[in-house]
């Protein structure tokens, strides 16, 4: 064999992973740290240079995770160094209304002194998830992080998958995870078509000082052009997720913060006294983008990659947690049992324990959505008259807490908690 052969091989043994990971962002990091503690070998692949350190500045992002991601994040090394930084969430607040007026009579409060696990989450900057995740890794030898090197290509070798990244390097695995957004490139060029659906709403993200302590409470306002989010950060701001239509949102977002915090007053009410902005704003077009299969040859998705939907319920990245949790233990499961990880009966399993959830949570956040952002007097009143059910019989405002904090269905191991 010649010395071009030899270095061939070599290169390849050198760049042979169980896992390769397609995607860097938040559910790549937190699967490839779960796998790792599994004990895969993996290559997680990044088209970015590194988004940390973010121990720079706050950028106004933030997110709510259940109480079951919190396990995850504690069983996986990481919520040990974030939980300072995480706000509880005590107490959700859900109104119908219009902006100016005032909530209307009927309304859902949801306590966590109902529900004997704790809080049904916490929200967490994204700075502090991310830096977190990236020292992590950084620690965790079963890891090869690939950083700044878009993945342009992928094929199956028989036994095996080989993802190309631009500049010519190549990684083998055993298996390829796509984890690279709501556009997955991994997905397309597997073959894997996708549902678009667009809501017409960007969402205009941004954190919120006040003058009032917020008291851990969560407000959820429906508002005919879409819902207003105030979520509990540390001290006295609160992040908000408020949808509007485009054109609307476009005005406001070319407001400077003085202009945005009066366009915004009249939907968040005066309950928390002065308000400013604490931060970057952002904005992002809502839409949902369902993947129509989770698997394909040595393939699975997971996160937005695999089902991107709409905020409202705070629930993306939550489920995307999911979706690494059950895969992990599927994968875990079989290589105890001998199987090759990435055949089909394996990956089949992942994509059964998965489908229920998806699709319950995308039906459920698109009707909801529908339903609460219009001012149509009929859908206002059976809403209104749907909230106060909801509100007055316990076994039911517990159901949805315990839905909220993810303690319901068939929950991982990692989910409630418990190592792979
Ligand atoms: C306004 C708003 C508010 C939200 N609030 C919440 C909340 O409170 N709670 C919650 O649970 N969820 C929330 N979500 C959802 C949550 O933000 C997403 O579900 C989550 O961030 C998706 O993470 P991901 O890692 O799957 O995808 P992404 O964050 O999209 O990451 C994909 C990664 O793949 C990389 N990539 C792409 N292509 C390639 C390639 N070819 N090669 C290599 N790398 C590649 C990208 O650079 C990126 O880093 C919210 C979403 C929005 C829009």
């Amino acid at each position: 064999m010649d010395n071009v052969g030899i270095m061939r091989i070599f290169s390849c043994m050198k760049n042979r992973y169980d896992i390769a990971i397609v995607g860097g962002g938040l559910n790549g990091c937190a699967l490839a740290l779960a796998l790792a503690s599994g004990g895969f070998t993996v290559a997680l692949i990044e088209a970015h240079k590194t988004q940390g350190s973010a121990k720079t500045q706050f950028d106004g992002r933030s997110y709510a995770l259940a109480l079951a991601s919190t396990r995850l994040l504690s069983v996986i090394g990481i919520w040990d160094q974030i939980a300072e930084h995480a706000q509880p969430m005590l107490e959700i607040k859900v109104t119908d209304g219009r902006p100016g007026e005032g909530p209307s009579p009927f309304w859902m409060h949801f306590d966590h002194a109902e529900l004997e696990e704790g809080p049904m989450g916490y929200m967490i900057e994204d700075r502090h998830l991310r830096d977190a995740f990236l020292a992590a890794i950084s620690n965790q030898p079963n890891i090869t992080h690939f950083t700044g090197a878009p993945v342009i290509g992928q094929k199956g070798l028989g036994g095996a998958v080989e993802v190309e990244i631009e500049g010519e390097e190549t990684v083998n695995a055993s298996l390829l995870v796509g984890c690279d957004g709501r556009k997955s490139g991994t997905a397309q060029r597997a073959g894997i078509t996708r549902s678009f659906k667009d809501y017409g709403q960007t969402a205009l993200v941004a954190a919120i000082g006040h003058e009032k302590p917020h008291g851990g409470i969560a407000h959820q306002f429906f508002l005919p052009a879409g819902p207003l989010a105030i979520l509990p950060l540390t001290g006295n701001r609160s992040s908000i997720v408020w949808a509007e239509s485009h054109d609307r949102a476009a005005e406001i977002s070319a407001l400077p913060d003085e202009g945005f915090i009066e366009a915004l007053q009249p939907a968040f009410g005066d309950f928390l006294g002065a308000l400013s902005v604490a931060g970057a704003r952002f904005s992002y077009p809502l839409n949902q983008t369902l993947a129509d299969q989770l698997t394909a040859d040595r393939l699975a998705l997971i996160g937005d990659a695999a089902h991107g939907i709409h905020p409202i319920a705070g629930q993306g990245l939550n489920q995307g947690l999911r979706d690494g949790a059950a895969l992990s233990e599927v994968l875990v499961d079989a290589k105890r049992r001998g199987e090759d990880i990435g055949a089909a009966p394996v990956l089949d399993r992942y994509a059964d324990w998965r489908s229920f959830d998806r699709t319950t949570l995308a039906l459920a956040t698109d009707t909801f959505n529908s339903m609460f952002s219009n001012d149509n007097p009929l859908m206002r009143l059976g809403r209104d008259i749907g909230m106060g059910l909801v509100n007055a019989v316990p076994g039911l405002r517990r159901g949805f807490m315990r839905e909220a904090a993810g303690l319901t269905g068939d929950v991982p191991r990692l989910l409630r908690g418990q190592p792979l």
